[in-house]
């Protein structure tokens, strides 16, 4: 668990008591917080007062003693309308965060050098299976690696930070509205398309929340971010950090490419495939001079090389998954994995169930589950 300092002896608001919820509460005590929760059903009141927290009706407490409101991703922070607790909150002067928030703070309270690296991911489609894929890419590389959040495990649940360790997190764009002071060393918007409009009040307000994951990064941090729509290309030119863009196209590579082997580096040195990368002097050093990777059909390529063959990427089929290879190969690259280990982690990905996974073959036909496709535009990419 990831203990959250900042509010030794004060009292912070916790509504919503899924997971997530009493997570936060476990985690905001054990830095000395006094949390009150609250949930308007029953079964999460009794779960919290079984575990010993206090539990207290938010309808008629006190606001103005509280530090903050940690909002359960679940409950609207703007429309259709505010939640009544962040109503309550505006009134008496209370912040209103999330849990992402609170491992934001978590992590930044520690000195410079023993703070651990966070790549966040978000976007319409493909965010688990990126998420997945970088936290593979980089265990396959050797390296300490935690994943969470919108997938699996609540980020305040992963084990407590260590200075080699990276933290690859996925974020909705729920959470992302619930952060203040989130900068991911290396962020990533895979792509936008409309979706959530009742909670963020129309696409510009889901644009907005998404872009978000960009909005406190340094300047040295790096921003992966697909641009296949005019949305994710206006996010891209407004930004001080260091942008990758990521794009798609219909065309495999022209036979007579050049391809890069598995030993060859796109711009910097090399370590062997199985060297456990060593944490650089800057948190992200990039690697030199990419600015924009290609998604084909089978291959990513930038610069006009193919940096993988996907071809025998079995788990990655579609171009829509070669965008997530993209993403995964940056990233990796952009935490000092060589380009012989990012690549072979691709190949080696066993993929997630539910997304684009073959159940059966029956003669010639193949029977694919891709049930995870819950929006038009997956959906469409599958196909
Ligand atoms: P999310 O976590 O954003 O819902 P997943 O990785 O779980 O995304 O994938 C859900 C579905 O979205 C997949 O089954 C596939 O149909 C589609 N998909 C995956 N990656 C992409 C992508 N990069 N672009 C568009 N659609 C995608």
């Amino acid at each position: 668990m990831i203990l959250v300092p900042g509010f030794e002896g004060r009292r912070v608001a916790v509504f919503g008591l899924g997971r997530s919820g009493i997570t936060a509460a476990r985690a905001l005590q054990a830095g000395g917080a006094i949390p009150i929760l609250w949930d308007d059903g029953v079964s999460g009141r009794m779960q919290a007062e079984a575990e010993g927290f206090q539990v207290q009706d938010l309808t008629t407490a006190d606001w103005s003693g509280f530090a903050a409101l940690v909002l359960s991703p679940g409950a609207p922070l703007t429309h259709p309308k505010p939640h009544w607790t962040v109503d309550r909150a505006r009134e008496a002067g209370v912040p209103v965060i999330g849990d992402v928030e609170l491992i934001s703070r978590a992590l930044a309270a520690r000195p410079s050098d023993q703070r651990p690296r966070v790549v966040a991911i978000t976007g319409t489609n493909g965010k688990s299976t990126t998420t997945a894929l970088i936290g593979w890419v980089l265990k396959s590389a050797g390296m300490t690696v935690h994943v969470g959040g919108n997938i699996g495990i609540g980020v305040l649940a992963l084990p407590e930070p260590t200075p080699d360790a990276v933290y690859v997190i996925e974020v909705s764009s729920y959470q992302l509205d619930l952060t203040t002071t989130f900068a991911p060393d290396v962020a990533i918007l895979t792509n936008i398309s409309p979706d959530h409009l009742d909670r963020h009040g129309g696409m510009e307000g889901y644009v907005a929340a998404k872009a978000r994951i960009f909005a406190a990064q340094a300047p040295d941090a790096v921003a992966l971010i697909g641009v296949d729509e005019d949305w994710g290309r206006g996010i891209a030119s407004g930004l001080n950090s260091r942008v990758i863009t990521i794009s798609s196209s219909a065309h495999p590579r022209e036979s007579g490419d050049p391809v890069l082997s598995q030993g060859q580096g796109a711009g910097d040195h090399e370590r062997s495939s199985t060297d456990t990368p060593e944490r650089p002097q800057n948190r992200v050093p990039a690697f030199a001079g990419m600015s924009g990777i290609e998604a084909v059909p089978s291959a990513i390529r930038a610069e006009g090389r193919n940096l993988a063959d996907l071809t025998p990427a079995r788990s990655l089929p579609g171009r829509h998954n070669a965008q997530n290879a993209a993403f995964a190969y940056a990233a990796a690259r952009a935490l000092g994995v060589s380009h012989a280990a990012a690549v072979k982690g691709l190949l080696t990905f066993p993929g997630l169930a539910h997304r684009m996974e073959t159940v059966a073959q029956v003669g010639a036909v193949r029977f694919v589950n891709d049930s995870k496709a819950t929006n038009a535009d997956a959906a469409r990419q599958a196909l």
